[in-house]
Protein backbone atom coordinates (compact mmCIF):
# COMPACT_ATOMS: atom_id res chain seq x y z
CA UNK A 1 0.00 0.00 0.00
CA UNK A 2 1.18 3.55 -0.86
CA UNK A 3 1.98 6.21 1.43
CA UNK A 4 -1.74 8.08 1.06
CA UNK A 5 -3.74 6.19 -0.42
CA UNK A 6 -7.16 7.96 -1.20
CA UNK A 7 -9.90 6.12 -3.19
CA UNK A 8 -13.05 7.91 -4.77
CA UNK A 9 -12.87 11.19 -2.25
CA UNK A 10 -16.40 13.15 -2.56
CA UNK A 11 -17.14 16.99 -0.39
CA UNK A 12 -19.55 19.30 -0.71
CA UNK A 13 -20.11 22.28 1.02
CA UNK A 14 -23.36 23.65 1.53
CA UNK A 15 -27.20 22.36 1.49
CA UNK A 16 -30.06 22.25 -1.07
CA UNK A 17 -30.48 25.15 -3.81
CA UNK A 18 -26.69 25.92 -2.26
CA UNK A 19 -25.15 23.00 -2.42
CA UNK A 20 -21.65 23.10 -4.04
CA UNK A 21 -19.67 19.47 -5.05
CA UNK A 22 -16.68 20.69 -4.45
CA UNK A 23 -14.53 17.13 -5.21
CA UNK A 24 -15.88 14.61 -7.22
CA UNK A 25 -14.36 11.25 -6.88
CA UNK A 26 -10.72 11.57 -5.67
CA UNK A 27 -8.49 8.80 -6.72
CA UNK A 28 -4.93 9.39 -5.89
CA UNK A 29 -1.70 7.62 -4.31
CA UNK A 30 1.01 9.35 -3.02
CA UNK A 31 4.45 7.60 -1.88
CA UNK A 32 6.78 8.21 0.56
CA UNK A 33 9.76 10.50 -0.29
CA UNK A 34 7.79 12.06 -3.24
CA UNK A 35 7.12 15.60 -3.37
CA UNK A 36 3.86 16.35 -4.97
CA UNK A 37 2.42 19.28 -6.78
CA UNK A 38 -1.17 19.82 -6.87
CA UNK A 39 -2.33 22.24 -9.88
CA UNK A 40 -5.51 23.95 -11.62
CA UNK A 41 -7.60 26.66 -11.71
CA UNK A 42 -8.43 28.74 -8.77
CA UNK A 43 -11.71 27.40 -7.27
CA UNK A 44 -11.28 23.71 -8.43
CA UNK A 45 -10.84 22.00 -4.90
CA UNK A 46 -7.25 21.96 -4.51
CA UNK A 47 -7.52 23.38 -0.69
CA UNK A 48 -10.14 21.39 0.04
CA UNK A 49 -8.16 17.97 -1.36
CA UNK A 50 -4.59 19.10 0.70
CA UNK A 51 -7.14 19.80 4.07
CA UNK A 52 -8.39 16.18 3.38
CA UNK A 53 -5.23 14.65 2.54
CA UNK A 54 -4.08 16.40 5.53
CA UNK A 55 -6.89 15.51 7.72
CA UNK A 56 -7.55 19.14 8.71
CA UNK A 57 -10.86 17.81 7.07
CA UNK A 58 -13.35 15.11 6.40
CA UNK A 59 -14.53 13.46 2.82
CA UNK A 60 -18.44 13.60 2.93
CA UNK A 61 -17.71 10.05 0.98
CA UNK A 62 -14.23 7.85 0.08
CA UNK A 63 -11.17 6.69 2.02
CA UNK A 64 -8.29 7.55 3.05
CA UNK A 65 -5.08 5.29 4.35
CA UNK A 66 -2.44 6.97 5.82
CA UNK A 67 0.45 4.57 6.43
CA UNK A 68 -1.66 1.94 6.27
CA UNK A 69 -4.08 3.58 8.34
CA UNK A 70 -7.96 3.67 7.27
CA UNK A 71 -8.08 6.86 8.43
CA UNK A 72 -11.79 7.97 7.37
CA UNK A 73 -12.70 5.38 10.28
CA UNK A 74 -10.72 7.37 13.00
CA UNK A 75 -12.30 9.44 15.85
CA UNK A 76 -12.09 13.00 15.48
CA UNK A 77 -9.38 12.54 18.63
CA UNK A 78 -7.58 9.72 16.89
CA UNK A 79 -7.32 11.88 13.74
CA UNK A 80 -5.71 14.93 15.52
CA UNK A 81 -3.22 13.07 17.55
CA UNK A 82 -2.43 11.02 14.27
CA UNK A 83 -2.14 14.18 12.49
CA UNK A 84 0.20 15.98 14.76
CA UNK A 85 1.89 12.95 14.60
CA UNK A 86 2.87 12.63 11.08
CA UNK A 87 2.57 16.13 9.58
CA UNK A 88 3.48 19.53 9.37
CA UNK A 89 2.00 22.52 7.30
CA UNK A 90 2.47 25.73 5.80
CA UNK A 91 -0.20 28.29 3.99
CA UNK A 92 -0.09 30.99 2.29
CA UNK A 93 -0.79 33.29 5.49
CA UNK A 94 1.88 31.75 7.76
CA UNK A 95 -0.89 32.10 10.25
CA UNK A 96 1.59 32.66 13.56
CA UNK A 97 0.75 33.74 16.80
CA UNK A 98 1.03 37.61 17.01
CA UNK A 99 1.61 37.61 20.57
CA UNK A 100 4.25 34.78 20.75
CA UNK A 101 7.82 35.22 19.53
CA UNK A 102 9.50 33.44 16.72
CA UNK A 103 11.11 31.07 19.04
CA UNK A 104 7.86 30.67 21.27
CA UNK A 105 5.49 29.76 17.87
CA UNK A 106 8.27 27.36 16.97
CA UNK A 107 7.59 25.84 20.97
CA UNK A 108 4.23 25.34 20.84
CA UNK A 109 3.16 22.37 18.69
CA UNK A 110 6.37 20.58 21.00
CA UNK A 111 4.51 22.08 24.41
CA UNK A 112 1.30 20.34 22.69
CA UNK A 113 3.41 17.17 22.62
CA UNK A 114 4.37 17.38 26.62
CA UNK A 115 8.50 17.93 26.01
CA UNK A 116 10.45 19.99 28.43
CA UNK A 117 10.85 23.23 28.17
CA UNK A 118 14.62 22.74 27.59
CA UNK A 119 13.96 20.50 25.09
CA UNK A 120 12.02 22.87 23.20
CA UNK A 121 13.76 25.67 23.55
CA UNK A 122 17.30 23.80 22.23
CA UNK A 123 15.00 22.26 19.36
CA UNK A 124 13.56 25.60 18.18
CA UNK A 125 16.44 26.88 18.04
CA UNK A 126 18.01 24.74 16.09
CA UNK A 127 14.70 25.04 13.96
CA UNK A 128 15.25 28.55 13.37
CA UNK A 129 18.97 28.66 12.66
CA UNK A 130 18.25 26.33 10.33
CA UNK A 131 15.81 28.38 8.54
CA UNK A 132 18.39 31.56 8.52
CA UNK A 133 16.38 33.08 11.39
CA UNK A 134 19.06 32.72 14.40
CA UNK A 135 19.34 36.18 14.67
CA UNK A 136 15.59 36.89 15.07
CA UNK A 137 14.54 34.23 17.73
CA UNK A 138 12.71 37.26 19.65
CA UNK A 139 11.00 39.07 17.49
CA UNK A 140 7.41 38.93 17.26
CA UNK A 141 5.60 37.93 13.42
CA UNK A 142 4.52 41.43 12.79
CA UNK A 143 8.12 42.57 13.02
CA UNK A 144 9.25 40.20 10.60
CA UNK A 145 9.00 40.45 7.01
CA UNK A 146 6.61 38.15 5.00
CA UNK A 147 9.57 35.51 3.91
CA UNK A 148 10.85 35.61 7.39
CA UNK A 149 7.30 34.63 8.51
CA UNK A 150 6.84 31.66 6.39
CA UNK A 151 10.61 30.61 7.37
CA UNK A 152 9.10 30.83 11.07
CA UNK A 153 6.12 28.97 10.30
CA UNK A 154 8.03 26.21 7.97
CA UNK A 155 10.31 25.62 11.77
CA UNK A 156 7.17 25.03 13.30
CA UNK A 157 6.40 22.87 10.77
CA UNK A 158 8.92 21.00 11.75
CA UNK A 159 9.07 21.04 15.22
CA UNK A 160 7.74 16.71 15.49
CA UNK A 161 9.70 15.62 12.86
CA UNK A 162 7.28 15.40 10.48
CA UNK A 163 7.42 12.35 7.84
CA UNK A 164 4.79 14.73 5.64
CA UNK A 165 4.62 18.56 4.70
CA UNK A 166 1.16 19.50 3.60
CA UNK A 167 1.76 23.49 2.12
CA UNK A 168 -1.30 25.52 0.70
CA UNK A 169 0.22 28.17 -1.59
CA UNK A 170 3.47 28.56 0.43
CA UNK A 171 4.95 31.43 -1.82
CA UNK A 172 1.42 32.80 -2.43
CA UNK A 173 2.20 36.06 -0.23
CA UNK A 174 5.90 36.21 -1.50
CA UNK A 175 7.69 38.35 -4.35
CA UNK A 176 9.76 36.22 -6.12
CA UNK A 177 13.50 36.78 -4.31
CA UNK A 178 11.16 35.17 -0.71
CA UNK A 179 9.64 33.28 -2.81
CA UNK A 180 12.65 31.16 -3.98
CA UNK A 181 13.68 30.73 -0.35
CA UNK A 182 11.13 29.45 0.40
CA UNK A 183 11.02 26.55 -2.43
CA UNK A 184 14.98 26.16 -1.51
CA UNK A 185 13.73 24.91 1.73
CA UNK A 186 11.51 22.92 0.66
CA UNK A 187 13.30 21.20 -1.91
CA UNK A 188 15.94 20.74 0.83
CA UNK A 189 13.51 19.14 3.07
CA UNK A 190 12.22 16.65 0.40
CA UNK A 191 16.12 15.68 -0.23
CA UNK A 192 16.25 14.71 3.26
CA UNK A 193 13.33 12.87 2.68
CA UNK A 194 10.56 14.59 4.33
CA UNK A 195 7.15 13.50 1.97
CA UNK A 196 5.73 17.66 0.52
CA UNK A 197 2.67 17.56 -0.98
CA UNK A 198 1.93 21.43 -1.92
CA UNK A 199 -0.69 23.61 -3.87
CA UNK A 200 0.77 25.93 -5.87
CA UNK A 201 -0.37 28.22 -9.30
CA UNK A 202 3.06 28.85 -9.53
CA UNK A 203 4.07 26.32 -12.61
CA UNK A 204 7.59 27.73 -12.14
CA UNK A 205 7.90 25.73 -9.30
CA UNK A 206 6.53 22.05 -10.23
CA UNK A 207 10.12 21.89 -11.66
CA UNK A 208 10.74 20.77 -8.09
CA UNK A 209 8.16 17.72 -8.16
CA UNK A 210 8.16 14.24 -8.50
CA UNK A 211 4.51 14.14 -9.27
CA UNK A 212 2.16 17.09 -10.93
CA UNK A 213 -1.40 16.35 -10.03
CA UNK A 214 -3.07 18.63 -11.68
CA UNK A 215 -7.61 19.37 -11.05
CA UNK A 216 -10.13 20.98 -12.72
CA UNK A 217 -13.74 21.23 -11.42
CA UNK A 218 -13.27 19.04 -8.65
CA UNK A 219 -12.03 16.26 -10.36
CA UNK A 220 -8.05 14.83 -11.38
CA UNK A 221 -7.59 15.55 -14.96
CA UNK A 222 -3.58 14.25 -15.22
CA UNK A 223 -1.05 13.15 -13.28
CA UNK A 224 2.60 13.70 -14.38
CA UNK A 225 5.65 11.98 -13.37
P1 LIG B 1 -8.88 25.96 -4.79
O1 LIG B 1 -7.94 25.66 -3.67
O2 LIG B 1 -8.64 25.12 -6.00
O3 LIG B 1 -8.93 27.42 -5.14
P2 LIG B 1 -10.94 25.36 -2.86
O4 LIG B 1 -10.75 23.96 -2.46
O5 LIG B 1 -10.43 26.42 -1.96
O6 LIG B 1 -10.36 25.55 -4.33
O7 LIG B 1 -12.48 25.66 -3.09
C1 LIG B 1 -13.26 24.88 -3.99
C2 LIG B 1 -14.70 25.37 -3.94
O8 LIG B 1 -15.25 25.09 -2.67
C3 LIG B 1 -14.85 26.85 -4.14
O9 LIG B 1 -16.01 27.05 -4.90
C4 LIG B 1 -15.04 27.39 -2.74
O10 LIG B 1 -15.80 28.55 -2.76
C5 LIG B 1 -15.77 26.25 -2.05
N1 LIG B 1 -15.47 26.16 -0.61
C6 LIG B 1 -14.26 25.90 -0.09
N2 LIG B 1 -14.34 25.86 1.26
C7 LIG B 1 -15.62 26.11 1.58
C8 LIG B 1 -16.36 26.20 2.80
N3 LIG B 1 -15.74 26.02 3.98
N4 LIG B 1 -17.66 26.46 2.72
C9 LIG B 1 -18.27 26.63 1.54
N5 LIG B 1 -17.67 26.55 0.36
C10 LIG B 1 -16.35 26.29 0.37
P1 LIG C 1 13.05 38.23 3.56
O1 LIG C 1 12.93 37.01 4.38
O2 LIG C 1 11.74 38.91 3.34
O3 LIG C 1 13.83 38.03 2.31
P2 LIG C 1 15.40 39.14 4.65
O4 LIG C 1 15.71 38.22 5.74
O5 LIG C 1 16.08 38.96 3.34
O6 LIG C 1 13.85 39.23 4.44
O7 LIG C 1 15.65 40.59 5.15
C1 LIG C 1 16.10 41.59 4.28
C2 LIG C 1 17.07 42.47 5.02
O8 LIG C 1 16.35 43.26 5.95
C3 LIG C 1 18.08 41.68 5.80
O9 LIG C 1 19.32 42.35 5.77
C4 LIG C 1 17.51 41.70 7.20
O10 LIG C 1 18.48 41.54 8.18
C5 LIG C 1 16.83 43.03 7.25
N1 LIG C 1 15.70 43.03 8.15
C6 LIG C 1 14.57 42.30 7.99
N2 LIG C 1 13.71 42.52 8.98
C7 LIG C 1 14.31 43.43 9.81
C8 LIG C 1 13.92 44.07 11.02
N3 LIG C 1 12.74 43.84 11.60
N4 LIG C 1 14.77 44.91 11.59
C9 LIG C 1 15.95 45.16 11.02
N5 LIG C 1 16.38 44.59 9.87
C10 LIG C 1 15.56 43.75 9.27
Amino acid sequence: MSFIEAENIWKSYGKGEAKTVVLKGINLKIEEGEFVAIIGPSGCGKSTLLNILGLLDTPDKGNLYINNKKTTRMSENERARFRRKISGFIFQQFYLINSLTALENVELPMMLEGYSKNYRKRRAKQLLESVDLGDRLYYYPYQLSGGQQQRVAIARALANNPKIIFADEPTGNLDSKRSQQIMDILKNLHDEGITIVMVTHELEYTKYATKIVKMKDGMIVDILG
